[in-house]
C-alpha cells in the first residue's frame, strides 16, 4: 500500500517529524526561509496533509487546488493565515495548537509589559553605549505596575493567563471580550467593561484577540485618544489588530507612555517610525518561542495529522462545526 504524503513547510521539532515519518512519506522544506507559494500549492495538490506555519498564506486560491488533501494542520493557535471557509467547502479539516503555548505567550506579554514600563531595553542600550556614568535619582524613570489597572482585551486562554500573572502585582483587572467569561471574572475578580471604558481606565492594555475582520484595527487613532497618557499598550496577538501608523503617532505625541510589541501589521516589516522610538519595545514574534511550547506545538500539529490520516478525529479542529 502506498504511504500517505505529508508536506511540512519548514523545519520543525524533530520529535514531531519522527512521529510522522513512522507512518507517512514526509517532505519538509529544509531551507531557512518561508516556503514558496508554488511549493505550498504543489503540496496542496499532491499531499494528503499540509503542516504549515502561521506565516504561510494558505489562501482560497491555494486551497482550491487541493487534490486529496484531508487536513491543514497549522503550527500555531492563530489561524488567520488560512482561508478556513474555503477549506471547509472542500471538506478539508483545519487544526491549530491551542493551549500548549498559552503560558509562553503570557510570559512574553509580561516581559514586554515590564520592559516597556521600566524602560529595560532603553537602559540596556544606554549601558552598552557607555552612557551610564553615575546612579541618579532621575535616571530612566519608568512606571510601576503594582496596584494599577490591567485591561485585557480578549479574555480567552492567553488573556486569562496574562491576567492571572497580575495577581502578584496586586493589580485590578478589567476586561473586554465579545462574550462575558464568568470563570475569568470569578477567578480574577475581573469586571467586564465596554472597550471604550477599558481604554479610559487602564494603565496597561494587553491585546489577546484573534485577527478577524472585526478585530482588524481595533486599536487606532480614536482608541489612542481615549487612553491615558501614562498607559502602556502590549500587543502579542496579531499586528493588524493595531493601526501601526496611529500607534507611532500616539507614542511620538505622548498620547500613551509606551508600547511592547511582539507582532506587526506588515510582518516581518516594521513601521519605520516605530524603530526610531525609545518608548517602543520590539520583539520578533517570539510569543511561543520556548523549547517546551514549540515542541508541544509541533507534536500537536503532527498528532492532528496522524489522527486524521488514520481515519480518526482531529484533536484540535477549528472548523469541525462547518464540516
Ligand atoms: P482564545 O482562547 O480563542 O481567545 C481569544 C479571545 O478573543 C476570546 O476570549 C474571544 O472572545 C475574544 N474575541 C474574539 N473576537 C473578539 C472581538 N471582536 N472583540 C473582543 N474579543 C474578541 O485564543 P488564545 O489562545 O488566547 O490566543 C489569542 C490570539 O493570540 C491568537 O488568535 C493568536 O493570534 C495570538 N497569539 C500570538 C502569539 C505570539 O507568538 N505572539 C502566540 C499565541 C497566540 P469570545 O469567546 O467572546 O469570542
Amino acid at each position: 500500500m502506498t504511504r500517505k504524503r505529508v508536506y511540512i513547510t519548514r523545519v520543525i521539532q524533530e520529535e514531531a517529524v519522527a512521529l510522522l515519518k513512522e507512518h507517512f512519506d514526509v517532505t519538509m522544506n529544509l531551507e531557512d526561509r518561508v516556503a514558496y507559494r508554488e511549493e505550498v500549492m504543489d503540496a496542496v495538490e499532491n499531499a494528503d496533509a499540509l503542516l504549515c506555519l502561521i506565516n504561510d498564506n494558505v489562501d482560497s486560491e491555494i486551497i482550491r487546488r487541493a487534490g486529496r488533501l484531508k487536513i491543514i494542520a497549522n503550527y500555531g493557535v492563530g489561524y488567520n493565515n488560512i482561508d478556513v471557509e474555503e477549506a471547509s467547502k472542500k471538506g478539508i479539516i483545519v487544526t491549530n495548537t491551542p493551549g500548549v503555548l498559552t503560558d509562553a505567550t503570557a510570559d512574553l506579554a509580561w516581559g514586554l509589559l515590564l520592559a516597556a514600563a521600566r524602560r529595560i531595553v532603553e537602559s540596556d542600550k544606554f549601558s552598552r553605549a557607555g552612557k551610564y556614568k553615575s546612579w541618579s535619582p532621575t535616571l530612566l524613570l519608568g512606571r510601576s505596575a503594582a496596584g494599577k489597572t490591567l485591561g485585557v482585551i480578549g479574555a480567552g486562554r492567553i488573556g486569562r493567563a496574562v491576567a492571572k500573572r497580575s495577581r502578584g502585582f496586586d493589580m485590578k483587572v478589567i476586561y473586554h471580550s465579545r462574550n462575558r467569561n464568568k470563570e475569568f471574572e470569578n477567578e480574577l475578580n475581573a469586571r467586564w467593561v465596554e472597550k471604550e471604558e477599558l481604554l479610559r481606565r487602564s494603565d496597561f492594555v494587553s491585546l489577546h484577540v484573534p485577527l478577524t475582520d472585526e478585530t482588524r484595527h481595533m486599536i487606532g487613532e480614536r482608541e489612542f485618544e481615549m487612553m491615558k497618557d501614562t498607559a502602556v499598550l502590549i500587543n502579542t496577538s496579531r499586528g493588524p489588530v493595531v493601526d501601526e501608523k496611529a500607534l507611532v503617532h500616539a507614542l511620538k505625541q505622548g498620547q500613551i507612555w509606551a508600547a511592547g510589541l511582539d507582532v506587526y501589521e506588515r510582518e516581518p516589516d516594521i513601521e519605520e517610525g516605530l524603530i526610531k522610538l525609545d518608548n517602543a519595545v520590539l520583539a520578533s514574534h517570539i510569543g511561543s518561542a520556548t523549547i517546551e511550547a514549540r515542541t508541544s506545538m509541533a507534536l500537536t500539529a503532527a498528532k492532528n495529522v496522524l489522527s486524521v490520516l488514520n481515519g480518526g478525529e482531529p484533536l484540535t479542529p477549528v472548523n469541525a462545526e462547518d464540516l
